[in-house]
This record gives C-alpha cells, sequence and structure tokens, in this order.
C-alpha cells in the first residue's frame, strides 16, 4: 500500500504511461482518465472494480472501461489506488449497453452503474489524514499555526485522524496546504475492511468426531455410553438417520449463534454436552440465501396443442429473419409452454436466457411452473430482494451457476456474457418503464438493445400487445404470432355493460353495485365459484370533502387530493407519504359533514361485506403486500379457495390462472378511460382485457362485468368482441394526427425546484433554449405538471415531439447534452433539478 500513496503524491515519472477511463457513480458526461501504477499494472482489466480518488477528499469505487495510453490533456492524470478484483465484474458487452443506455435516455453512464451494479458490490471508504513518514519537524520550513500543531499532536498519538475532523479544524484549504507541504498525507485506509460489503451467509452445522464417523466399534461403544442417557443417545440417533438434526446456526448480525433444533422436541443440552464430550463438532459452511428450488425434473411429458406447435415452429423460422417476434397469444392460450420450449432449447445450445416478468407477476404461477422444469439452473431476480440476495444472483450468473435468470426489470443488468434468448413477458406493462431516478429506462426497449448486443434473439408476449411492438410488427420489423385460442376447451369470457347512470335512476345502485353486478356475484357464490373485483385506486376513497360547500383536504407538500383510509382512520398522500388525522371539522366553512368521496379497494371490501354477509372476501393491493410474501400468501388463500371474493388493484390483472373465477367485475371504467394521457385508450384495452383473462379458464364460460357512466363509448365494444386489430387501427389513426408514438419520439423535459416562480422561470429558458435546436420537432409547453408539486417541489415540463425517421432524435439529444452542461452554471438554474425523460410514460 505505501508504494501507491507513494505515487499518489509524485506522480511525475511516467515513461511507461498507461491510463484507464475509469467509469464512476457520478452524475458527470463522462469516465475519468486515471493512471494505473507499475505494480496494479498486471491485475487491471476492463471491467474490473478500482479504487480510484475523486476530486480532493472523495474515494469512490469505479469500473475500468478502458486501458490506453493516452495522457489527459487537460489535467494530470490520478493513480489508481487499488484493485478490487481478480477477474472482471462487469463484462465488456455490459459496458457498451451502459453506454448505449447513457446515451439513449439521456443521462450519465455513471447513473447507470449506480443502477447495474448491487450496492453490495459498491465499495464504500472514508478519507483518513496520517502523518508524512518524510516529514521531520526540524528541517520544515513549514510554519505550522495552532490549529495545524493540534493536528500534529493528535497525529503523533493516534496515527490517523478522518479527514472531516481535520475539516472541522482547518478547512479545506488549509488541509490542502498543509498536504502540500508534505507534513501530512491523505491516506485511504478503510477500504480493506470495507472491501466486500457482501457478506456471505454463514450457517454451523455439527458432524461426528473422529472415530465415530468411521469406526463401526466406536460408534456402538457410543451407544453403550449412552444407554444411560437417552437424550444424548436419541439426538445421535437422529442424526444417524440422516434428519437434519441441527440446522440453523446461523450467524446473527451480532456474530452470535442462533441455535435451533428443527427437530423442536430433541434436547439442546444434550447437544451441547456431546459437543463438549468431543462426540460432535460443530463447522461452518457458506450458504445461499437464494431459495432452493426443486432440482429441475426432466421436461415433464406436456404435449403441445396443434396450435402451439404451430407458433413455435413459426417463432423459430421469423428468428432466422428477424431478431424480435411479437408472440400475441390471447390469454390462457398457453403461452408459458411455448416459453419454456424455447428457454429449454436456448439452454441446450448452451446460451444463456433471459426472461423479464414485470413487478408484481413473479410471485405468480409462472415462476412455479418455470422453477419445476429447471430448478437450480434458474435464478430468480425479485425486486424485494435484498442487497445481498442480488450480489448471490449476480454471482451465480457469472460463474455460471445460473443461465438462466426470471427476473424483473432491474435483470437486464446483471452480467450475462452469452445471452441467446430474451424473453419479454406481457411486454405491454407499464411497470417496465423506471420513472426515477435515471437511467429512466424502459426494461422492454432496452431488453432488445441488450439483446442486439450478444446477437441474441427476443421474443416479445402479450394478450394485448403495446402500440409499439404492435406497430414494429405490422411495419415488419418484427415477427409476428398470433395465437387466437385459448388451451383445452377453455372459452373466452363474455361481457356484459352495466350502466351505473341508468341503476341510480331506478334506485337499483346499492353501494355503487349495480343490479347486473350484484345479481352475477350472488350466482357465483351460490355455485362456490370465485369473483374478482377491480378497481385501481387503493385507500377508501381517493378524498374526503365537505359535504356543505365541497371544500377538499390536500396535502401540504404536492398538489393532489389527501386519500381517505379507513385503516387507520387516515389522510395519506401517494406520492409523498404524509399523513393527518381525518378533519372533524371543515377548514373552509366549519361545517361537520366531512364526506368520503370515490371508491377505493377498501371501501369496496366493505360494501361487498355488507352485500354478501357470508362471503369471505380479501383485498389485495399496495397496502395489504408490503410484506415480501404478502403478496403470494392472498394468491394462496385464494387459489386454495378459501376466498370468495378478491378485491384489488391492478395486481389481480398479472397472471393469475385460478380455475375457479367466473365472474370479474370492473367496478370504474370510466376512471382508466378517462385519465389524461395519449396511452388511455389503449391503457383501458389492456387494463380491462387483462382482468377479464382472469374469468372462466377451464370449462365454464366467465363473465364480465363493467360498470360504466357512459356504456356507449365505442372502446366498450372493441374490448368486448376482442377485436385489438380493429381498436389498434382507430387509436393509431388519432395517434398519427396529433403526432404521438409510435409515429414520433417524445422526450420530457422537467424543472423542478422549492420555489414556484424558478421552476417556472427556468423551464421558461430551457424550453426557448431547446426550442432554438434546429431539427424537425413540435414542443409543447412549458406548463405545470399534471401534478404540478410533489414534495414541496414545483413542476413544470416541456415535451419534445421529434421526427422518428429522420437525424432529428441525435442531433436533438447532442445538443440537449450541451446545453444541459452550459446552464447548470447559470444564475437561474441554481437549486434547479433538470429531469430528461425519454420516451415517457
Ligand atoms: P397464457 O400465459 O397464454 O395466458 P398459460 O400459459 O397460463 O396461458 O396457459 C393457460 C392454461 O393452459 C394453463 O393452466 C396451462 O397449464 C394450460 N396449458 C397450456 N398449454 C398446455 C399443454 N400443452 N398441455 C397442458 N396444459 C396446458
Ligand atoms: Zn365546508
Ligand atoms: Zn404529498
Amino acid at each position: 500500500m505505501d508504494t501507491l500513496f507513494g505515487d499518489l503524491f509524485q506522480a511525475t515519472e511516467q515513461q511507461e504511461a498507461n491510463f484507464a477511463d475509469i467509469i464512476l457513480p457520478v452524475p458527470i458526461p463522462k469516465m475519468f482518465t486515471y493512471r494505473i501504477p507499475n505494480a496494479l499494472l498486471e491485475s487491471i482489466g476492463i471491467g474490473y472494480r478500482v479504487i480510484v480518488q475523486f476530486g480532493k477528499k472523495k474515494i469512490l469505487t469505479g469500473i475500468v472501461g478502458k486501458v490506453h495510453q493516452k495522457p489527459p490533456a487537460a489535467y494530470e492524470a490520478k493513480p489508481i489506488l487499488d484493485v478490487l478484483d481478480s477477474h472482471a465484474t462487469v463484462n465488456p458487452l455490459q459496458i457498451r449497453f451502459w453506454s448505449w443506455m447513457a446515451y439513449y435516455y439521456c443521462c450519465h453512464i455513471g447513473e447507470v452503474m449506480n443502477a447495474a451494479l448491487p450496492s453490495g458490490l459498491k465499495l464504500s471508504s472514508e478519507s483518513k489524514i496520517q502523518l508524512n513518514p518524510n516529514f521531520d519537524p526540524e528541517l520544515s520550513e513549514y510554519p505550522l499555526d495552532d490549529r495545524e500543531l493540534i493536528i500534529l499532536k493528535a497525529l503523533e498519538s493516534q496515527e490517523e485522524l478522518s479527514y472531516e475532523d481535520c475539516e472541522v479544524l482547518l478547512g479545506v484549504k488549509s488541509i490542502h496546504q498543509i498536504i502540500k507541504s508534505l507534513v501530512i498525507k491523505e491516506a485511504i485506509l478503510v477500504f480493506e475492511q470495507v472491501k466486500e460489503k457482501y457478506t456471505p451467509k454463514v450457517e454451523a452445522r455439527i458432524r461426528l468426531t473422529q472415530p465415530f464417523a468411521t469406526d463401526k466399534a466406536a460408534l456402538e461403544q457410543l451407544f453403550v455410553d449412552l444407554s444411560s442417557k437417552p437424550k444424548q443417545e436419541e439426538v445421535v440417533l437422529k442424526y444417524l438417520q440422516e434428519i437434519p438434526v441441527y440446522k440453523d446456526l446461523s450467524l446473527n448480525s451480532k456474530g452470535l449463534e442462533k441455535k435451533v433444533f428443527t427437530e423442536a422436541n430433541l434436547s439442546m443440552s444434550s447437544l451441547k454436552t456431546l459437543i463438549k464430550n468431543g462426540v460432535f463438532e460443530e463447522f461452518k459452511i457458506i450458504v445461499s440465501r437464494l431459495e432452493e428450488l426443486e432440482d429441475g425434473k426432466e421436461m415433464p411429458s406436456i404435449e403441445l396443442s396443434a396450435e402451439q406447435t404451430m407458433a413455435i415452429n413459426s417463432i423459430k423460422e421469423q428468428f432466422e429473419e428477424k431478431d424480435t417476434v411479437l408472440l400475441h397469444g390471447i390469454t390462457g392460450s398457453g403461452k408459458t409452454e411455448i416459453y419454456i420450449q424455447l428457454i429449454q432449447e436456448a439452454l441446450d445450445g448452451g446460451s444463456q436466457v433471459l426472461f423479464l416478468l414485470p413487478e408484481i407477476a413473479l410471485t405468480t404461477h409462472i415462476v412455479g411452473r418455470l422453477s419445476k422444469v429447471f430448478g437450480n439452473k434458474m435464478g430468480v431476480f425479485h425486486s424485494k430482494y435484498s442487497d445481498n440476495e442480488r450480489v448471490e444472483v449476480w454471482n451465480g450468473v457469472l460463474s455460471g451457476r445460473f443461465p438462466l435468470v426470471v427476473g424483473v426489470r432491474s435483470s437486464i443488468f446483471l452480467p450475462f456474457d452469452s445471452l441467446g434468448l430474451v424473453i419479454i413477458d406481457e411486454e405491454h406493462e407499464a411497470s417496465y418503464k423506471q420513472y426515477d431516478p435515471a437511467p429512466r429506462f424502459q426494461a422492454r426497449d432496452s431488453g432488445i438493445m441488450l439483446a442486439w448486443l450478444h446477437q441474441a434473439k427476443v421474443l416479445l408476449g402479450s394478450a394485448t400487445p403495446s402500440f409499439e411492438s404492435y406497430y414494429n410488427a405490422r411495419m415488419k420489423k418484427y415477427g409476428y404470432v398470433a395465437l387466437n385460442h385459448r388451451y383445452g376447451d377453455a372459452q373466452l369470457p363474455e361481457f356484459q355493460l352495466a350502466d351505473v347512470l341508468v341503476d341510480k335512476k331506478k334506485n337499483l345502485l346499492k353501494l355503487d353495485f349495480t343490479r347486473l353486478l350484484r345479481e352475477s356475484i350472488q350466482e357465483a357464490l351460490n355455485k362456490q365459484e370465485q369473483v374478482l373485483i377491480f378497481q385501481n385506486r387503493r385507500g377508501y376513497a381517493p378524498y374526503v370533502s365537505c359535504d356543505d360547500c365541497g371544500w377538499t383536504p390536500m396535502c401540504e407538500h404536492c398538489d393532489v387530493n389527501l386519500t381517505y383510509h379507513q385503516f387507520g382512520d387516515e389522510l395519506k398522500c401517494h406520492y409523498c407519504g404524509f399523513k393527518e388525522k381525518v378533519p372533524t371539522t371543515c377548514d373552509a366553512c366549519g361545517s361537520n359533514k366531512i364526506i368520503a368521496v370515490g371508491l377505493g379497494t377498501e371501501r369496496i371490501e366493505e360494501s361487498l361485506g355488507l352485500l354478501f354477509p357470508e362471503a369471505r372476501v380479501v383485498r389485495m393491493d399496495l397496502d395489504t403486500t408490503r410484506s415480501k410474501y404478502g403478496y403470494q400468501r392472498i394468491l394462496e388463500e385464494f387459489g386454495g379457495g378459501n376466498v370468495d371474493i378478491l378485491v384489488g388493484t391492478q395486481m389481480i390483472t398479472k397472471g393469475l390462472d385460478f380455475d375457479r373465477v367466473t365472474v370479474v367485475g370492473i367496478m370504474d371504467a370510466d376512471r382508466i378511460l378517462n385519465f389524461p394521457d395519449f396511452r388511455s385508450g389503449e391503457r383501458a384495452f389492456q387494463q380491462i382485457t387483462q382482468v377479464a383473462g382472469r374469468a372462466g379458464r377451464r370449462n365454464q364460460i366467465g363473465k364480465v362485468i363493467v360498470q360504466s357512466r357512459r356504456t356507449d363509448a365505442p372502446i366498450f365494444q372493441w374490448i368486448a368482441s376482442g377485436d385489438y386489430g380493429q381498436f389498434y387501427l382507430q387509436e393509431m389513426a388519432e395517434r398519427q394526427k396529433y403526432f404521438y408514438p409510435p409515429f414520433v419520439k417524445l422526450i420530457k423535459i422537467s424543472t423542478r425546484h422549492k420555489d414556484y416562480k424558478a421552476a417556472e422561470r427556468a423551464a421558461r429558458i430551457l424550453h426557448n433554449l431547446l426550442n432554438d435546436i434546429q431539427v424537425k420537432k413540435i414542443m409543447l409547453g412549458p406548463e405545470k405538471g399534471l401534478v404540478g408539486k410533489i414534495k414541496n417541489q414545483y413542476i413544470f415540463e416541456s415535451l419534445v415531439k421529434l421526427d422518428k425517421a429522420s437525424t432529428a432524435l441525435g442531433k436533438f439529444k447532442d445538443e440537449l447534452a450541451i446545453i444541459l452542461n452550459e446552464v447548470q452554471s447559470q444564475k437561474d438554474f441554481k437549486g434547479v433539478r433538470i429531469i430528461v425523460d425519454v420516451d415517457p410514460y
């Protein structure tokens, strides 16, 4: 280490100059060039993690992006301080992928690195101050002042001090002065200890000692000796029967051992005695935190239907010519079996496979189905995983333990080096888009790019494809395969519209349920069938309001109504988490008539309890599924038949496959339709079709009741007839006319500031600068965001529509980057956060 610090301050002799460009986890638009000290030359390579000093005092983990011979022109390169790896943690394809992502989504490669690397692979360290061994107080001409003397004294007794402590005493400037004067030097010490933030999970186990383990006679003698000690005898017996007597002696966070018997009635103290007497010994092993999957059985003899076989053949044929194929298969058509077949073939050919699923679908039957076939070859990458678990999946991909990964959007960052196939299920799902923080990537689109880098194929699957993908298929950019029948005898459900206004007029609306929906539910209950009720709004009521004057409590920090949650009797902000008690009187007029307005899942659950007192009702939304297995538990209850009616948000629309659901109720279809977004029609079609697809999956025909106040809206006819193609054509005509994707590229640029005026001013200046960029484009805004304030930050937005076919996009992005860089230092942008969102949702 000492030679390294020597290098740090004598960075002059550089005959054999070797340099590395390092990706650092900071929002800065480029890599930084560092010098590779001779001592490290042999042990460095692209994708290795290194430690470098950044700025005056920051020590960061970076990734080597490039090794070369060219010293930087503008500054003197600092040396790399240490190398953390003996093999590349990140491979060259990943670095290309990160660069692409930074470019495409207009962010910095360091931000991509931050999103990509589990934090267990990033090191944290501290700067320290040490006395310079070459410093001789007698010879030094540097006049130490009082404060510096204090530090010198402290260093003499302590060897090192934290940089922060010195900074408090001296201030940054003086520190650098005395570093320059060689009195002290800055050292980076602690990273040895924190090299691995990731800690392997260690468990203690027991085994028989010698001679008992191998010598039969000795063991027989042991039983003779133990004959008067039945409890100890039992422990040994159980052990010999290979019953895992002694499990989970895992070290807890304090390093203490937690000892647990798997067999509760065995005596712990007897075991301790046996260990003390040398019959058993303890030993430690490193175990995986990841759930052990059953070892992959042979392909169960599932016979594909004729339609499925044709689909597979067609997919393979189209893969000859095209990189991406869209599998448009209605709900229940058996897409999973097709995936399984293709995964198997890719794995047999020695390739890696990535299977992407939207967030909430990950714990559903599809993962169970895949794990039955692929068992321990399959790594699951869950968004609720701890950092240590993420590192284990990462290392599992690196080591080849997991040639198949099934995971959420961030699994595109895992260190694949030979992908052959990427499957993106439910490709239309909005949760593939990351909103915040940067990189604001779309995992489907990025997955296609990733596959391209690997020369791999992509299969997109959906019952209701995104318009983008369907458009690409129609334009022959993607291949296309349709499955138009449900597997087996299962039939598509029958749609019925229930007019809320008509029922209201006739006094038939009870607790927001139309007569048709109530009767259908009752009928299903009578036949011991199950019901799903869909409302995409959690809480009890979207807001409360004064019945006399209309006053509505708003969030103190955001420009939104507070949602009423009956559980806890609270008003909550769904944007920032702010909570308050429900007011008993109106703030505006003092009236005490505060009423809950609108429909949330809690209220529907309550109403169902009143309307169907004998039914077992369960609710599934963000509030009831916060725990790691909350979602799974509800699904198991429902699947096991312990629940009659499941009420939920869009969580219930994903990949559930239950035999006994015959009625699906959509409480308020207008809510989905009225959302102010160019995708609202597409979304409504997708959400209603998906949730409807949960009905009648085996032999019964299901019934879908859609409640609406505008039952004559044409979209309902398209949904009812399942005529996606016609619906698509009609919506696309609108999008073309009004310049929306997929006909143009959208970039949304927002400014945020705690002061309204400042946010607006910055937005205006930026808007004008962007407007001046000489490319074919349309610009909208700047206007207050749809939600004008979030977490005390006012938001203004400009929308740019760029011609897709031309070079406009590239040129605009290049100039945007320059503009963003320039405005940063301007007075009007002080404290302003600028957010660029490419392909916003
Ligand atoms: P999708 O994902 O297209 O909605 P699934 O793959 O979930 O449809 O299939 C629907 C149902 O049909 C599932 O219960 C599945 O087990 C069953 N199924 C599909 N294909 C087969 C097959 N070849 N043999 C037996 N069962 C099948
Ligand atoms: Zn009032
Ligand atoms: Zn809020």
